[in-house]
Parts: C-alpha cells; sequence; structure tokens
C-alpha cells in the first residue's frame, strides 16, 4: 500500500484535479493506494479568514457567496471537460457543505464568539470539497472509491486547531474500521478526532501530517507527498531561484528542515514515519516524471551543509532578572508556564550567567506566553527578582542543516562571516548537540538576505557585484562598456555583475533585476522606476530587491556626493570612485570615511584618483602596511600636463599645445582645473595622506601652470582664445631651459613632510625628463626602495584606463572583509 498526499496548489482548478486523477489511477494499477487531499488552494485561508470574522456579518455572507462559487467553477469545469461527471450530485454535496458552513459562522455570530472546536470545523471544509471533487472524478473514470473519515480513526489530543496525534489509538481504530479497503481508498486531509468526539484540526499544512499518520495506520511501504515543486531543495525556491532540489534527506534532516520552515512539509509529518521506517518521497504534479526527493532511514553522505532554512514570525521572549542567578528550577517554571498555556517553544537559549532565558515562540502565541510568565512568577516580578518580561518581535530562525554537519569544524564560523557580509545581527544562537543543525535568530526584515547569502556561500558559490553608478560621462560609460563585454565571462567565474542603477542629472535610473547594459541609454531616458539621488532612495531599493553587495560607483567630481560618501558606507554599500574630492576634503572627514568603511566591513576604493589605471593606491597600501616608511616622492601626476609639457619641448605653443589635448580628451573639460596645478595637487595630497601624513589641501605649495598675472577669467572658449596672450612667456622659458639642455616638467614633490607642485627644469638625466604624451610616472623614495627609487610609469590619463582601473575595485568588493 502506497498512500499519495496532493497539496492544494495540487488541487487549484479542473485541469490540476485531472493532471492529479491521472498520477492516482496510474499509481492504482501498480498496488493499493489511499489518497488524502487538501483543500483547493486558497480555501482554507479564505475560511480562516470567515472564521476571524465572525463579528461581520457582510463578511460572512460575502465569504459564503464566494466559498460556494470558488467550489461551483470547479465544477462546471470538470463537467465541460470529463463525461460521465455527475455535477449535480457533487454540487448537491457542496451545497450540504455550504449550508454547515452557513450554520456555523451564524452560530458564532450570534454568540460573539467562535469556540476552537467549531472554528476547526470551519476551516476543515475545503477538503471535505477536494474529496467530493475527486471522487467525482475518479467515479466518472469508473474507478471504484472509498472514503476514510478521519473523524472515525485519526485520534488526537484536545488542541482543536494544532491538534497531536494519538498514533496507538489510531492504529488499533483504523483496523476495526478499515481494515479491508475497496479500490481507491480517499481521505480528507487537516481532519482528525479528540477522544471526547470533537473535531479537531492538525495545524495549518497539516495534510501532510494526516498522510503519514494515515500511511502509519495503513502500514503502508511508502508516502508520497505531491506538490508544486519538484521535490526539498536546499532552500526555500521561491526566495533562492538558483536552489537546487536534493535526491536524498535523512529522516533527521527533514525533520529538522520542516521544523525550522521549509512549508514544503509540515514539520510533524516526518516522526510517525521515522518511527514505522515508512519511506517517504516529495514529488511534482506537474512534472510527475521528475525524480523528486526520498526521505529515509539512511545518514546522508557527504560532509557539509545540505539545506538552509527560515522560520518567520517569531517573536523572543526574554526572563531575566537577577533573581535568576543559580536559582534551581527556573527553566523548568518558565517551561512549565509555556505548556500550561498550550504554547510550544521553537528555539531557547541561555545566558552561562544564569541571568537571562531567552526562547522563541511563534507571535500569534506571544501575548499568551507573557500572560502566562506574569502568572507564573507573580511574586518574583513584584518583588523585583526579575525584571519585566520582555518580547522581541518580527523576528525569524534561519537554520543550517546537514547531518554531515557532525564533527565539521568552520560550518558556523562560515555562517557567522556570511551574516555579517550581509549586515545582519546575530539575536541568538542554538546548535543540537547533534549538530545536525544550527540556527540563528535574526531580524525577520534581514530574512531574505541572509538565506540569500548563506545560500550563495554554502552552495552556489556565486557572488555578486550590485552597481549603482552616478555619472555615465567619458569615464562612467565607457565603464559600462567595459562590464557589458565582461558580464559573461565573469558570470562563467561564477561572479554575477550587474548594473541596477544609472544616475544622471534627472536623477538615478533603476531597474530591478539589473539594466540591459546594450540599451542602457536609451533605458536612462525612460527608465521603469527613477528616483531622487540619495542614500534613502538607493537604500529602498536594495532593501526591496536584497542586495547584499550594493556599491556606489561616483564617475562624477562631484563635491557633494563625495560628501555624502560616509552615509552610503554607513546603509552598507562599497564607494568606489575616481573621483578625488572626498579624499582631498579635511583630514577629519579623510578619517571619518575609513572609520566608516571600517566600521560597516565596506570598502573605500579609488584607485583610480591618483595615476588612473596604474596600480598605485594598492601598491603603497600593500607596502605601507608591510612596514615600508615614505622618504620621499617625485612625480608627473597629470595626463594632460604630460601631454601639454611634452609638447613644449617639441616647439608647439602652449595654447596649442592646450587646445590639442582638449581635443582628444586628455584634459578635464574645463583645462583650467588642469592648467591651475590643483588636480596635481589633489593627487599629490592622497599620495601624501597615504603615507600617513595629516596635511590639508592648504598645505600643498602650488605653482600653477597659469602666470599669476594672466586673467583667466570667462568662458572656457574666452579662456581658450586668450590663452595665445601666455604663448611668448612658455616660448621663453622654454628655450632658457633648452640653453641648458633641460626641459620644462610640472612635477609633484613630496620632501622633508613638505609636499609642492611646480614647473621644474630638468636635465636628460633626470628619470622624469622622459615623461611626456599623457605618460604619469612615478618615483618612491622609501625605507625598502633605496638608494634606486621604485617606479611606477604609463598612461595616467583616459578613459579606457580609468574605467578599467574602477572595474578593478569593483571587483575588489568581493573581498569584502576590510582589510585595513
Ligand atoms: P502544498 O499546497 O502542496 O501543501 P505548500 O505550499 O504547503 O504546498 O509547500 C510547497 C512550497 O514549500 C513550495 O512551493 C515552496 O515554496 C515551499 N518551500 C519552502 N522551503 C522549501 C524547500 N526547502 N524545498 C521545497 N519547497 C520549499
Ligand atoms: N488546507 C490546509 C491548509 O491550507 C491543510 C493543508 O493544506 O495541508 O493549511
Ligand atoms: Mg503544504
Amino acid at each position: 500500500m502506497r498512500v499519495l498526499k496532493f497539496g492544494g496548489s495540487s488541487l487549484a482548478n479542473a485541469n490540476r484535479f485531472l493532471e492529479v486523477a491521472k498520477i492516482i489511477t496510474d499509481k492504482a494499477q501498480q498496488g493499493a493506494i489511499a489518497v488524502v487531499v487538501s483543500a483547493p488552494q486558497g480555501i482554507t485561508n479564505h475560511l480562516v479568514y470567515l472564521a476571524d470574522n465572525i463579528a461581520s456579518k457582510t463578511a460572512i455572507d460575502q465569504g459564503l457567496g464566494q466559498f460556494q462559487q470558488a467550489s461551483t467553477d470547479i465544477i462546471n469545469a470538470l463537467s465541460n471537460q470529463l463525461s460521465g461527471f455527475d455535477g449535480d450530485k457533487v454540487k448537491a454535496h457542496v451545497s450540504d457543505l455550504v449550508g454547515q458552513l452557513d450554520r456555523y459562522l451564524e452560530g458564532a455570530h450570534l454568540l460573539a464568539y467562535c469556540p476552537e472546536h467549531i472554528n476547526a470545523r470551519i476551516i476543515s471544509l475545503g477538503e471535505r470539497v477536494s474529496v467530493s471533487l475527486l471522487e467525482g472524478v475518479l467515479t466518472a473514470q469508473q474507478y471504484q472509491v472509498s472514503t476514510i473519515a478521519p473523524e472515525k480513526f485519526l485520534f488526537t489530543n484536545n488542541a482543536s486547531l494544532n491538534a497531536v496525534a494519538d498514533l496507538a489509538k489510531s492504529k488499533a481504530q483504523y483496523a476495526e474500521h478499515y481494515s479491508e479497503l475497496s479500490g481507491i481508498g480517499l481521505m480528507p486531509g487537516f481532519i482528525g478526532t479528540s477522544a471526547d468526539g470533537q473535531l479537531t484540526t492538525l495545524g495549518r499544512n497539516g495534510s501532510d501530517y494526516s498522510a503519514a499518520v494515515l500511511a502509519v495506520c495503513a502500514k503502508a511501504d511508502a508516502c508520497e507527498i505531491w506538490t508544486d515543486v519538484s521535490g526539498v531543495y536546499n532552500a526555500d525556491p521561491r526566495a533562492i531561484p538558483s536552489a537546487t532540489v536534493l535526491d536524498y534527506l535523512s529522516y533527521q534532516e527533514a525533520m529538522e528542515l520542516s521544523y525550522f520552515g521549509a512549508k514544503v512539509l509540515h514539520p510533524k509529518t516526518i516522526g510517525p514515519l521515522a518511527q514505522h521506517h515508512i519511506k517517504c518521497y516529495i514529488k511534482n504534479t506537474a512534472k510527475p516524471d521528475a525524480k523528486g526527493t526520498l526521505i529515509g532511514n539512511e545518514r546522508s553522505k557527504g560532509d557539509s551543509v545540505k539545506a538552509i532554512s527560515n522560520l518567520d514570525d517569531l517573536t523572543m521572549i526574554n526572563v531575566s532578572g537577577p533573581g535568576m542567578k543559580g536559582m534551581v528550577g527556573m527553566a523548568s517554571r518558565v517551561f512549565a508556564a509555556m505548556s500550561q498555556a498550550n504554547i510550544s517553544t521553537v528555539m531557547i537559549s541561555q545566558s552561562s550567567s544564569e541571568y537571562c532565558i531567552s526562547f522563541c515562540v511563534h507571535s500569534a502565541d506571544a501575548k499568551r506566553a507573557k500572560k502566562s510568565l506574569q502568572q507564573a512568577f507573580e511574586l518574583e516580578l513584584f518583588n523585583g527578582l526579575l525584571e519585566p518580561i520582555q518580547l522581541q518581535q518580527k523576528l525569524s530562525i534561519i537554520s543550517l542543516i546537514g547531518d554531515g554537519m557532525q564533527q565539521q569544524q568552520g560550518v558556523a564560523a562560515k555562517l557567522f562571516s556570511s551574516l555579517a557580509q550581509a549586515r545582519v545581527n546575530v539575536i541568538a544562537i542554538a546548535q543540537d548537540s547533534s549538530e545536525r543543525s544550527i540556527s540563528v535568530v535574526i531580524e525577520e526584515r534581514k530574512a531574505t538576505d541572509a538565506i540569500k547569502v548563506c545560500h550563495q556561500n554554502f552552495f552556489s558559490h556565486h557572488q555578486s557585484i550590485d552597481v549603482f553608478l552616478v555619472g555615465c560621462g567619458v569615464v562612467g560609460s565607457e565603464l559600462i562598456d567595459q562590464i557589458a563585454r565582461q558580464q559573461g565571462a565573469l558570470a562563467e567565474q561564477n561572479i554575477d555583475l550587474s548594473v541596477y542603477g544609472i544616475a544622471n542629472s534627472k536623477g538615478m535610473a533603476l531597474q530591478s533585476g539589473g539594466i540591459d547594459l546594450n540599451n542602457w541609454q536609451a533605458f536612462i531616458e525612460a527608465p521603469s522606476q527613477r528616483v531622487a539621488l540619495t542614500v534613502e532612495e538607493i537604500k529602498n531599493f536594495v532593501r526591496e530587491n536584497h542586495l547584499i553587495n550594493p556599491v556606489l560607483v561616483d564617475c562624477t567630481s562631484n563635491e557633494a556626493l563625495a560628501m555624502s560618501y560616509v552615509e552610503y558606507l554607513e546603509q552598507g554599500f562599497h564607494v568606489v570612485t575616481p573621483n578625488k574630492k572626498a579624499n582631498t576634503d579635511s583630514w577629519q572627514y579623510y578619517q571619518a570615511l575609513r572609520t566608516a568603511a571600517q566600521h560597516t566591513k565596506r570598502r573605500f576604493l579609488y584607485e583610480t584618483t591618483v595615476g588612473a589605471g596604474l596600480p598605485v593606491i594598492d601598491t603603497l597600501q600593500s607596502l605601507f602596511r608591510a612596514g615600508d616608511k615614505l622618504h620621499q616622492f617625485q612625480g608627473v601626476l597629470s595626463g594632460s600636463l604630460s601631454y601639454i609639457f611634452g609638447k613644449l619641448d617639441e616647439g608647439m605653443s602652449i595654447s596649442q599645445a592646450t587646445a590639442i589635448a582638449k581635443e582628444n580628451g586628455f584634459t578635464e573639460p574645463d583645462p583650467r582645473d588642469d592648467l591651475s596645478g590643483m588636480d596635481v595637487a589633489r593627487k599629490l595630497l592622497i599620495l601624501a595622506r597615504e603615507a600617513g601624513m595629516a596635511l590639508e589641501l592648504s598645505d600643498i605649495e602650488i605653482e600653477p601652470v597659469l602666470p599669476s598675472d594672466f586673467n583667466a577669467q570667462g568662458s572656457v572658449t574666452e579662456f581658450m582664445n586668450n590663452l595665445v596672450q601666455i604663448d611668448e612667456y612658455y616660448a621663453n622659458k622654454v628655450s632658457q631651459a633648452k640653453s641648458e639642455g633641460k626641459v620644462l616638467r610640472y612635477i609633484g614633490n613630496i620632501i622633508d613632510g613638505k609636499c609642492k607642485v611646480s614647473i621644474e627644469a630638468v636635465d636628460g638625466t633626470h628619470p622624469l625628463s622622459a615623461i611626456k604624451d599623457g605618460e604619469n610616472a612615478l618615483a618612491i623614495h622609501s625605507r625598502y626602495y633605496q638608494p634606486i627609487p621604485f617606479v611606477l610609469r604609463g598612461y595616467g590619463a583616459g578613459a579606457a584606463v580609468t574605467a578599467a582601473g574602477v572595474f578593478g575595485d569593483l571587483l575588489r568588493t568581493l573581498a569584502w572583509e576590510q582589510v585595513s
């Protein structure tokens, strides 16, 4: 004998009933079967709503109509699709059920109170509808059906809405009533009966449990749970699309998993099956040929975590106070109070000082739990030996489950570092001594993030980088193109790099699931969602989309945005930028940025602020971490000035050299930013600060390229036109230098704790004399690099190298743990 159970999702409409009938009749060819059915999808929710709203006559009237309508729709569709289906007979039965519902609701309405056993009768009517419909279908297909009435054998305790089966009594009663079953057995799930004859229900989702009890009573070889997924997954597939089906679970694993929230199985289902060594299969009604999951007696092979689950809607209760220290019997009194109120505790943790016992209950029980504790500890509370009972609401438990976790080191460490990665705070921890599960209590709003990051780290080994790009000018748009080209190759290395937002002057254009980068220009003109560029708005998007590695990429030179990096870091964003403004603001802000990054375990990365794509910052940081010390620095730090001064050597005028540099995109949009020397000064300050010097921008001595008597006012065009006025001045300077065998270079120096940016005439032996055409060169004299300096040289400007440097920083965010 096999017991087959079909859930509500498998019975949602007429077609589903026909699919289910096909599975049943195929199985019936192979041997004896009994079938347990849930209510058609949604009907129990509807009935629960009615039972909870008996005060409202309107709700009752509407609800009755809807209950009848939902059933009639399926009956009518079946009458059309299945010849021989006796729609009238089923309708008459459903009308009878509607009549019962009407009477229960009417009675409860008059009483202004719905006793629990009446509530149980109301909410279990959906299962009876399913039986009637399926009986009609099978009979139409010429199969013989015997209905099994749970009221006759499935004995439970008195808990009307969450009853527990009395297996011994149920087995005996079943043998008495159903020793001979002819044809296909058909039973409504969810329903039991108490010893005093009151109808009980087995808790929401309880038809799985009914099937298990029937399997035990009928001495079945197997219990098949047919549902809307192809087995038990290693995480809820609704929350984690990349979750995978497990071929096999041990009874213990399945018990832990269902207890800790995997809805695919009612938590009490496996107990009776395990006790009687009955195999359990989880199968997909829509894909009957899929292998499904087998749950059995063997311990799982392998040495790691098998699955992750989350159990939501919990409240933690804290009982604490000076009176608890060493007081014998405290814990037993706390839990006796729970058991008296018929409340099950989901997870317990106690501090070793014995000052506090914390435990979780389902939120629906929290108020009663508190009341029961207040009664049990009335005296202690009155005398101040206990502090007022505290409730912490809206919590979830995240559990890692697997036989293979036993004796394995590092699982808990990986769990906690994963939670830290998703910025999830752990409120309480529990691990049973079988080491088959580790559970942590966290805030419910963080549960999806926690599951997602744990799944990534334990199973899929995928890592994500979730980009929010501000500024789509030359560097920003080049970065998008580079990402678009590289996305596929990264995905092959399990890195999911997606751009979720692109901001321009109109605000941040956002796309859940990521922007199609082949079409981003059109997208930002007409995005599905556009918000103001504020931390709050972007944070909300990140939260709603459960992104765990958000990165703000600032490709602007905007000052205000730079001043909000601390806020972004504090809200869990990494910050990656070629913008020099933040690092050259006050020393105080410079330090605040680092403190925020360290504190939030987020990265602030700015490799491209000096030397564009050249590996300057990271290299220096590594050297300094290894104990090196900067003695002296000298370098050409501006690509545009390297180009312009190089052209002067060749006899070109400064106005012409600047015009060409501008045309070729080597300068800032306004070349004054380069010619003022400020850009180089900022880079020098960044280097000096990296070396530990607490300097301000105002401490840098700057000799601008533009002579002090030159009028640099007006528009960019006016400025460019006026530049000819200094051609002669520079021509003289250049020929003066030439006469001494020298060339002019714009050089940044750090010597003796002082920073200076100036025009220097250097001879052919000087290493910087050869630096031109947009190249940068940095010579670092340090404790380890002397007397020959460490030299970095290469293109220090240009969209491609800068964007590639930003891209490199983006990938560094994956090493999420702050290194410094
Ligand atoms: P039924 O109506 O068949 O009783 P349920 O909705 O009660 O179905 O249970 C099936 C659902 O359980 C799936 O659709 C899935 O979203 C959810 N679920 C949660 N955790 C898991 C898991 N680990 N594996 C499979 N399904 C899971
Ligand atoms: N119909 C009941 C419920 O929705 C029982 C079940 O589906 O297992 O909770
Ligand atoms: Mg279910």
